[in-house]
């Protein structure tokens, strides 16, 4: 038996954008706080989407605070714009313009406008199924998949916990997935956003809750971003590269949010909220030596992997595959520069003293739990000291 949560409409293709207002009108929105952050007020996306709501009647307002791996600070900050209401009425419902901080601050803001308290109330184990207002997520990277999950993650600024979320009340009423929102992306965050949804579709096949459903998904993701990761990559201006991409991490999201997550996420959270990694790249710091690790416990299942992103040929045996699989991912991360937690600049002395830590939360957010081989706490500490350089 499965369990399905999925959003209620996904416009898609070049040039959504401008059925913004139609997906709002449908969600009930009258009068819409959009949440976004200065870059994206700059690159004229928040103009595009103000304009796109006016022509459907929808009025709106702008709150441009949200940070990149948001703390809870920030939707403090949100929530204060959220009671001062627009044409003297109040909001009815969000619309996240942005990467997953933005969105995730849309959920969070959502759960909080209605139901009060702080996100650390919010956190797992507990399951949030409440409604909250409605948010319609338009991603501007292609990567977290949050804009189809029923997830959020928040950064607990006081015990630098980055909070995992999860339940019916996350999930966005719908989105807008526009690629040309992402052409303007940096290449560094074109490269950690892309590896942040080969391992969310990964992750999902492999995870001891995967079903019939999300395998689907997690497949068809791979196929889309195993030949195209490079092309967005090496060629930001590649229409076909970058819309397979777009889609490749929504329907990413829609697997692992159907089927979980596991380790590399477990092991990744902790790294970002200590060290201020971007979330996708300590993902692919994790992903080639941790897939390592795991493989003897699911070694049909990342042959698929690897076949199914292109690697291996069809036909190729799980083994083959398997090596395959594993040499590839370590190429990826050469070609696309990602670095190594020493590389990255992080202290080694800090990093090794805070491995059991790191451990702990890893195995609070339960994520590790999913994975094909369950780790103790005392394998996440040498595996935290494996990927150090
Ligand atoms: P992000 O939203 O933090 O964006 C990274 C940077 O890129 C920001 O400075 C942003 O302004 C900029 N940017 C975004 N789109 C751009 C564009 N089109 N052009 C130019 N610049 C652009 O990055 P992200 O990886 O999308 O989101 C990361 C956050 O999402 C983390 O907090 C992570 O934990 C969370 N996350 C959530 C889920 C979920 O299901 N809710 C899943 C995975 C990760």
């Amino acid at each position: 038996m499965s369990t399905l949560v999925l959003p209620r409409i996904l416009e898609s293709g070049p040039g959504s954008l401008s059925r913004l207002g139609s997906v709002a009108g449908q969600a009930g929105i009258s009068r819409a706080l959009i949440i976004t952050d200065a870059t994206m007020i700059q690159l004229g996306y928040v103009e595009r989407a103000l304009s796109a709501l006016s022509e459907a009647g929808v009025a709106a307002a702008v709150f441009d605070g949200t940070e990149p791996e948001p703390t809870e600070t920030s939707i403090i900050a949100g929530l204060d714009c959220l009671k001062s209401g627009v044409e003297g009425a109040e909001f009815d419902g969000l619309i996240a313009v942005g990467g997953g901080s933005a969105i995730d601050s849309a959920k969070a803001l959502s759960i909080l406008a209605v139901h009060g308290g702080r996100m650390r109330d919010y956190k797992v184990p507990r399951i949030v199924d409440e409604l909250g207002l409605p948010v319609i997520a338009v991603p501007t990277t292609a990567g977290t998949g949050s804009e189809a999950t029923k997830v959020a993650v928040i950064t607990d600024p006081e015990s630098d916990e980055k909070m995992l979320c999860m339940g019916l009340g996350y999930m966005p009423f719908g989105a807008v997935l526009d690629p040309e929102l992402t052409y303007s992306l940096p290449k560094r965050v074109t490269a950690d956003t892309g590896i942040d949804a080969i391992t969310h579709a990964m992750e999902a096949y492999v995870s001891r809750k995967a079903n019939p459903f999300s395998d689907q998904q997690a497949l068809a993701a791979l196929r889309l971003m195993g030949p195209n990761i490079r092309r967005v990559f090496e060629d930001p201006q590649n229409a076909d590269a970058r819309e397979a991409m777009l889609l490749g991490s929504t329907l990413a999201g829609i697997a692992f949010s159907n089927a979980s997550v596991a380790l590399v996420h477990g092991m990744s959270r902790p790294i970002g909220a200590f060290f201020h990694v971007p979330h996708g790249l300590s993902n692919a710091m994790l992903l080639p030596e941790i897939t390592a690790w795991s493989l003897p416990s699911a070694q049909t299942r990342y042959a698929q992997c690897a076949r199914a992103m292109g690697w291996a040929a069809d036909g190729t045996s799980d083994a083959v595959a398997n090596d395959i699989l594993l040499e590839e991912l370590k190429m990826l991360n050469a070609d696309l520069g990602v670095p190594t937690p020493s590389g990255f600049g992080i202290e080694e002395a800090r990093w090794r003293q805070l491995r059991p830590l790191m451990a702990e939360q890893a195995l609070a957010s339960g994520s590790p739990g999913n994975n094909p081989r369950i780790p103790t706490a005392d394998e996440i500490v040498e595996l935290y000291d494996r990927v150090w350089a």
